[in-house]
């Protein structure tokens, strides 16, 4: 729909060391979608972690009032279930590829706060995190590395009949297969959520959709080295 080929990502770009005020951060742009991810270094756990020695990773996400193509209240009294949904996800694909032993007894918590949304803000929150999250993680000069992997998403779907890669807005609401793939740099997955609207798929379409994913998730990986740069190389 935006002249894309279907394996084509949208313009990726990731702008580390966004927020300078928070131990890690990044605005990631996957097209006109447009994520801030902040990850903050707290020297406490929750009450029910206190005394095992282990750390934990935790994550928040919100969609700035005008990020959508309407207004989307700040506060409505009630709580926003996809919202909770999402830091949920960002939250546990974060955790996976973390040695909270490592981490020792310290809070990290992700905030992912979306500036623009155009479809797949869940995706680039993640990818997003992981950056912030690795930039966090340095400040700390831990002795053994709490990073076991890095961990990126990316949302594919069908839509026509065929798989399309990276869904913007407009595909997305279109798309007879919608799906978000969570995987790891060694090719682990976390997460793979996929839902048919109307027509249920086969296991062939679902296993073009993890091949059509795993030519955007290369991409991301490199664009995630490319912003730590010295982080992964010290
Ligand atoms: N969206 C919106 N307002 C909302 C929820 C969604 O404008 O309250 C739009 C936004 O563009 C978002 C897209 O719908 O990216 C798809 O939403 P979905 O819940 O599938 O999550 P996402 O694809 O962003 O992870």
């Amino acid at each position: 729909m935006d002249g894309r080929g279907n394996l084509d990502l949208r313009v990726v770009k990731i702008e580390r060391g966004f927020m300078p005020n928070a131990e890690g951060s990044c605005l990631i742009s996957m097209g006109n979608t447009k994520v801030i991810c902040s990850a903050t270094v707290e020297e406490r756990v929750p009450m029910w972690l206190k005394g095992r020695g282990e750390g934990w990773v935790t994550a928040e996400y919100a969609m700035l009032p005008r990020s959508g193509k309407d207004r989307k209240p700040r506060d409505t009294g009630k709580p926003d279930g996809r919202s909770v949904e999402i830091q949920r996800l960002v939250g546990r694909s974060l955790r996976a590829v973390v040695d909270l032993k490592a981490l020792g007894e310290r809070m990290i918590t992700l905030d992912c706060d979306v500036l623009q949304a155009d479809g797949g803000t869940r995706c680039a929150s993640i990818t997003g995190c992981y950056v912030a999250l690795a930039e966090a993680l340095q400040t700390l000069r831990l002795k053994k590395p709490a990073l076991t992997d890095s961990v990126a998403a990316v949302s594919v779907g069908i839509l026509g009949g065929v798989e399309l890669l990276d869904l913007c807005y407009e595909e997305d609401s279109r798309a007879m297969v919608d799906m978000d793939i969570v995987a790891t740099g060694a090719g682990k997955y976390v997460e793979v959520r996929g839902t048919a609207e109307g027509r249920p798929y086969d296991r062939k379409q679902m296993d073009r959709l993890l091949d059509t994913a795993n030519v955007g998730l290369e991409t991301l990986f490199r664009k995630q080295r490319e912003a730590l740069g010295e982080i992964l190389a010290p």
